[in-house]
């Protein structure tokens, strides 16, 4: 049979390989009803089925609480709240009852009717909560006929999954009918690496129960009857990442040195306490940019004190003594919450229009960091004014205690071509490629698929800032994708980055990059692509 390629979207990186495992297959026969003598008892076998399915949920909560995953455990508790729920308890019941459904089928329909009820109230945050539904009514239905696989492995094919299944079943890769890539399921199937795909429709069902697939994460594809070759490819792909995190995990502690003696301090991009756990399992130093952004971007206000000390207290307790660079709320652009829609500006600039929530979120950065080496990170500065102001703030907080390190963000045009003067007021910069290689470039950072931050155009500005650096004796940092990236890493170290600050899964492969390389051919290399830009770009750098 010849290869077919099903299309969905991107729902979690990575490629797996392996026999597909369905769930959701419609059941083919129709059973007679429940007599009306023997409904008492089958509501009382969906009851208890209801019940297991809570249990087992909560026990899934608490292992995943132990192993510090306190994210995942809060998402998998949900679903203990919903086993529970009178809503769906007496809609069981009725349909048991009086419709004379077996304990399996009312339960499965129970969960589908509140699921769709759900997604039609027009709230994407509760559509996407409809698949935590289904998949509790599954996970009952499934008690209900009589048990349950523990764990299937495979690439797990179905129309909607839970996070407590992504975590449960521990599949090599997930393919969705329907789903959504911010669903529990993903944030769950993204923080433990499990490729997933989602929105690939109908035909995904058609799968074979025990067939060959490929499930490619980064191109969102589900592949049936994929040949010898692609088959091959995948499962080299799948061996050597699980290869590559084994070596990066036993090889944590060896520092990150270059041959020639450069050495370089690897840290981590981290949002969630997953993140923290792994890039410390992979031998980061800390975290060089905590997004704190990213917990707040469906708020309906400014994050209050105590809302932003519960997001950083649980990602700063598991990192102190190291370094912890936590930016300040990088709002605007992509990432502007329901409050703030129609605001023009990003970054610092919109914080500095509200000085009480600048300080609000400095008071709380002081205390759930207070154990940590903190260091505070001004993000898309474009003076030293901006810089000095939030100075001014922290001081005000302080009340004369000692206060951490600030530091900029040189991620616009205008901040590299003055970060000789941002340097002179700052204790560190940190370069955010994502945002300048955009900016300088002028694209769609949603759209475009490439970044190509080794253009002459931002290679001089990245150039600039390192020397801008040097000058005043501060650390320079690279937080941006290029400081992972297999290209424009060593160009990054080659022009003088003292830091890379990397995504969690990819801090022991950076560092094992640096240990395989050297920093004189790095630096010659950097310097080689300098000389090759156009007169007037170079002159106009220095
Ligand atoms: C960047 O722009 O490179 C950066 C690290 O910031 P963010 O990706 O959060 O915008
Ligand atoms: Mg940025």
């Amino acid at each position: 049979m010849s290869e077919q390629a099903l299309r969905g979207v991107s729902a979690a990186p990575g490629i797996a390989s392996g026999k597909a495992v369905v769930l959701d297959r419609p059941r083919p026969l129709a059973r007679a009803g429940v007599a009306r003598a023997a409904r008492g008892r089958e509501a009382g076998r969906a009851k208890a089925a209801l019940e297991t399915s809570g249990a087992e949920l909560r026990d899934i909560a608490s292992r995943l609480r132990e192993s510090g995953r306190d994210d995942e455990a809060d998402i998998v508790e949900t679903g203990v709240l919903m086993a529970a729920d009178s809503t769906l308890v007496s809609l069981v019941d009725s349909l048991v009852l009086e419709s004379g459904l077996h304990a399996d089928a009312a339960l499965a329909k129970a969960a589908d009717q509140i699921a769709t009820d759900l997604a039609n109230l027009g709230d994407p945050t509760l559509a996407l909560r409809a698949d935590d539904v289904r998949s509790l009514g599954r996970r009952a239905a499934a008690h209900a006929a009589g048990g349950r696989a523990a764990t299937v492995g495979g690439v797990l094919v179905a129309k909607a999954l839970g996070p407590a299944d992504v975590v449960e079943l521990s599949p090599t890769g997930i393919a969705l009918v329907g789903g959504g890539v911010t669903a529990h399921a993903a944030i769950v199937a993204r923080s433990l690496g499990i490729p997933m795909v989602v929105g690939l429709g109908d035909d995904a069902l058609e799968v074979e129960d025990g067939e060959g697939v490929i499930l490619d994460g980064d191109a969102g594809l589900l592949v049936r009857h994929p040949d010898a070759k692609r088959m091959e490819a995948a499962r080299a792909h799948g061996d050597q990442r699980r290869a590559a995190r084994e070596t990066a995990r036993a090889r944590r502690l060896v520092p990150a040195v270059t041959r020639d003696g450069r050495r370089i301090t690897v840290l981590a991009n981290a949002a969630s306490v997953v993140e923290v756990i792994e890039a410390s399992e992979q031998g980061a130093e800390g975290v060089g940019l905590l997004r704190t952004e990213l917990g707040f971007l469906d708020a309906h206000a400014w994050p209050s004190f105590e809302k932003q000390v519960a997001f950083l207290s649980p990602i700063l307790a598991r990192i102190a003594g190291q370094v912890a660079t936590v930016r300040l709320l990088d709002f605007g652009g992509d990432k502007t919450p329901p409050f703030l829609h129609g605001a023009t500006g990003r970054g610092i600039e919109l914080l500095l229009e509200s000085p009480a929530q600048l300080r609000t979120q400095l008071a709380a950065i002081l205390v759930a960091g207070g154990k940590t080496g903190l260091r505070i990170l001004i993000p898309m500065v474009t003076n030293p004014l901006q810089v000095n102001l939030v100075r001014e703030s922290l001081e005000e907080v302080l009340g004369g205690r000692p206060g951490p390190q600030v530091g900029s963000m040189i991620e616009t045009p205008e901040a590299a071509q003055r970060a000789g003067e941002i340097a002179r007021v700052s204790d560190f910069l940190s370069l955010g490629t994502n945002d300048l290689t955009q900016l300088v470039l002028g694209l769609d950072r949603e759209q475009s698929k490439t970044a190509p931050v080794t253009d002459t155009r931002v290679l001089r500005l990245i150039d600039a800032t390192m020397r801008a650096g040097r000058a005043a004796r501060i650390p320079v940092d690279v937080c941006g994708e290029a400081a992972s990236d297999a290209v424009a890493m060593p160009i990054m170290i080659g022009l003088g980055a003292d830091e890379l600050s990397v995504a969690a899964a990819r801090v022991g492969d950076v560092r094992q990059r640096i240990r395989d390389g050297d920093f004189a051919a790095f630096r010659a290399e950097s310097e080689k692509l300098l000389l090759d830009q156009p007169a007037d770009a170079a002159g106009k750098s220095r």
